[in-house]
C-alpha cells in the first residue's frame, strides 16, 4: 500500500509518482485537503473514499476515526488491493504520516511513502515570498499552530520568537490572532513582516501581508478564508511581481464552459489564465446508428453537386461511411463541393483528409445557404444532420433550385440538470461566466439555472449577437460578445472583459 502526498491543490504539483499510484488504485482514501483535480485522476474504477476525517472538535471522536481507518486499510491491503491513502501537502508534514506507517507495518503490511509538496513550499512558491533569503532568512521552521491557545498546547515561543529566519505555522484560521500575540509577548518585534497564505495553490489563493502586529486585523478585514499558512519574518514582505499565481489575469474568477459538448481545449486557456473552468455539456449528440440514405445519398453525388455541414457532429455521423470494413472509397466525392457552416465545423474534416471548398463570413445556416446558393441550381446538396434541427437550409436551397437531401445522422438530447460542480458553483454565488455557443444552449441553461441564487451575478458571454439576443430574451445578462464566432473567440471576449 501506499502513503502518497497530494501536494496542495492544483494537480500540477502533484508527483509522476502518486499519478501513477492513483491511476492504478483500488482504493483511495483521501483527506478533506485533496483537491478535486488529484481525485480525478484516479482509476475510474477505484473505490474513493474522499473524506476520511469529519471536521470535529469531539474528544475522542478523531482517535476512533483515525483507529478505523487504519484497520481498514490493513484489511484492504491484506486482501489484495491496491489501496492508496492520499493525504493533502506531504504525507509526513502534519499529516500523521509517520504514525500510519507503523501500524500498517507492524501489521506486516510494506508501505511506499510518495512525498508531495507541503503547504508552505507550494504557498511561497505561488505567493512569491520566499521562506529562505540570502539578506533576510538563513533558517527555515514549519510549526503546527493547530494548538495555539488550547489546554494542550506545546508551543515553545521564546524560542520561536528568537528564531533566526522564517517561521511557518500550519494554523486553523481562527489560530491566528493567538499566535501573533504569542510571538509578540514572548518577545518578537511588533513590527516584523508577516504573510498569510489562503487555499494556496487553488483557483482562490490570497495572500495578505502586514506586520505580526496587524496580520489578525488584515486578514479579517479581507475575509480570508481557511485553510490558510502564516508566515512570520524579515522575508515575508509584500512579494510585488513575484506573486504570479495570483496575476495571472483571470485568476479568482470561474467560468461555465456551455456547450454541445465538453471543450477541453477552452477550458485549458481558462485554466492557464488563472480561472476555475467547468464544463457545462447540455446536449448529448450520439450518433444515429444506422443513418437512413445516407449511402445511397453519397453514391448518387456527381461532380458539381455539393456537401452542407452545419455541424461538427453533423461531419462526424458523415465520415462514419469512410471507416470499418464495408467503408466507401474518398474518391466517392471527386468534385463535390464541401461547405461548413464555420471553423470549427471545416476543422471535423480534418481526420477524414477534407479540406472545406467554402464558408461563409457569418457563421449561421442562413449565410451558408446564402453562400451555397449561386451554385447549386439543378444540383444536388446532401445535409448530414439531426431531427431536431430547422429546415431553413433545405428551404433556402430548395428555392434556390437545388435538390436537397437532409439525411440524420446525429440525434440531440437535452440535459435536464446543471452537471453537479456547476450547479454547486453558481449556487454559491461563485460562478462569474457562462460562456455559451448557439441560441438554443442559451435558453436551455436559462431554464436549468433558473431560481439559482448565483444567476443574478451571473455574466454571459455570448459567441455571437444572435446568440447575444437569444440570451438576453431567455432573461441572461450579457456582458460581452465574442468577436469571432469560435470558442477562442468567446475566452478572448471574456479576457477583454476581464483585463479592460
Ligand atoms: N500535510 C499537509 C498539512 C496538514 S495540516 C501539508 O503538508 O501541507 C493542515 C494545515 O495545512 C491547514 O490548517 C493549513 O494551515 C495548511 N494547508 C493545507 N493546505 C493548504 C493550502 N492549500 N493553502 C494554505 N494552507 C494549507
Amino acid at each position: 500500500m501506499s502513503l502518497v502526498g497530494a501536494g496542495p491543490g492544483d494537480a500540477g504539483l502533484l508527483t509522476r509518482r502518486g499519478a501513477e499510484l492513483l491511476a492504478r488504485a483500488d482504493l483511495v482514501l483521501a483527506d478533506a485537503l485533496v483537491g478535486p483535480d488529484v481525485l480525478a485522476l484516479a482509476n475510474p474504477a477505484a473505490e474513493m473514499v474522499t473524506r476520511t476525517h469529519a471536521p470535529t472538535d469531539a474528544p475522542g471522536a478523531r482517535e476512533a476515526n483515525q483507529n478505523a481507518l487504519i484497520a481498514r486499510m490493513i484489511a484492504e491491503a491484506q486482501a489484495g488491493r491496491r489501496v492508496v491513502r492520499l493525504k493533502g501537502g506531504d504525507p509526513s508534514i502534519f499529516g500523521r504520516g509517520a504514525e500510519e506507517a507503523d501500524a500498517l507495518l507492524a501489521a506486516g503490511v510494506p508501505v511506499e511513502v510518495v512525498p508531495g509538496v507541503t503547504a508552505a513550499i507550494a504557498a511561497s512558491g505561488l505567493s512569491g515570498i520566499p521562506l529562505t533569503h540570502r539578506d533576510h532568512a538563513g533558517a527555515v521552521c514549519f510549526v503546527t499552530g493547530h494548538d495555539a491557545g488550547r489546554a494542550r498546547e506545546q508551543i515553545d515561543w521564546r524560542a520561536l520568537a528568537a528564531f533566526p529566519g522564517t517561521r511557518v505555522f500550519y494554523m486553523g484560521r481562527r489560530r491566528l490572532r493567538r499566535i501573533a500575540a504569542s510571538l509578540i509577548e514572548h518577545g518578537l518585534s511588533p513590527q516584523t513582516p508577516a504573510a498569510v497564505v489562503s487555499q494556496a495553490a487553488t483557483p482562490e489563493q490570497r495572500t495578505v501581508c502586514g506586520t505580526v502586529a496587524t496580520i489578525a486585523a488584515d486578514c479579517d478585514a479581507a475575509a480570508l478564508p481557511g485553510p490558510a499558512i502564516l508566515l512570520v519574518g524579515t522575508a515575508a514582505t509584500e512579494p510585488g511581481d513575484r506573486g504570479w499565481w495570483e496575476r495571472r489575469p483571470l485568476h479568482g474568477l470561474s467560468a461555465a464552459l456551455v456547450g454541445a459538448g465538453p471543450q477541453p481545449a477552452a477550458a485549458e486557456r481558462l485554466r492557464a489564465a488563472g480561472a476555475e473552468a467547468v464544463d457545462v455539456p447540455l446536449l448529448a449528440t450520439p450518433r444515429i446508428a444506422a443513418p437512413d440514405g445516407l449511402a445511397e445519398a453519397v453514391d448518387a453525388l456527381r461532380p458539381g453537386d455539393a456537401i452542407a455541414f452545419t455541424s461538427s457532429n453533423g461531419v462526424d455521423g458523415f465520415g462514419r461511411l469512410f471507416e470499418g470494413p464495408e467503408r466507401r472509397d474518398l474518391r466517392a466525392l471527386f468534385g463535390v463541393t464541401l461547405a461548413c457552416v464555420g471553423p470549427s465545423t471545416a476543422a471535423a474534416l480534418a481526420p477524414l483528409r477534407l479540406v472545406a471548398d467554402l464558408a461563409p463570413e457569418e457563421y449561421s445556416a442562413e449565410a451558408l445557404a446564402d453562400a451555397l446558393a449561386p451554385h447549386v441550381r439543378g444540383k444536388r446538396v446532401l445535409w448530414p444532420t439531426c431531427p431536431e434541427a430547422k429546415p431553413t437550409l433545405a428551404d433556402r436551397l430548395s428555392a434556390a433550385g437545388a435538390e436537397v437531401r437532409r439525411v440524420h445522422v446525429y440525434r440531440q438530447a437535452p440535459a435536464t440538470a446543471l452537471p453537479a460542480d456547476a450547479a454547486a458553483l453558481l449556487d454559491a454565488g461563485r460562478l462569474d461566466w457562462a460562456l455559451i455557443a448557439s441560441g438554443n444552449l442559451g435558453r436551455s441553461f436559462a431554464e436549468l439555472s433558473e431560481g439559482s441564487a448565483g444567476r443574478a451575478r451571473l455574466k454571459v458571454a455570448a459567441i455571437s449577437e444572435n446568440v447575444a439576443a437569444a440570451c438576453r430574451d431567455a432573461g441572461l445578462h450579457v456582458a460581452a460578445v465574442a468577436a469571432e464566432a469560435t470558442w477562442d473567440g468567446l475566452v478572448d471576449a471574456v479576457s477583454e472583459a476581464e483585463t479592460a
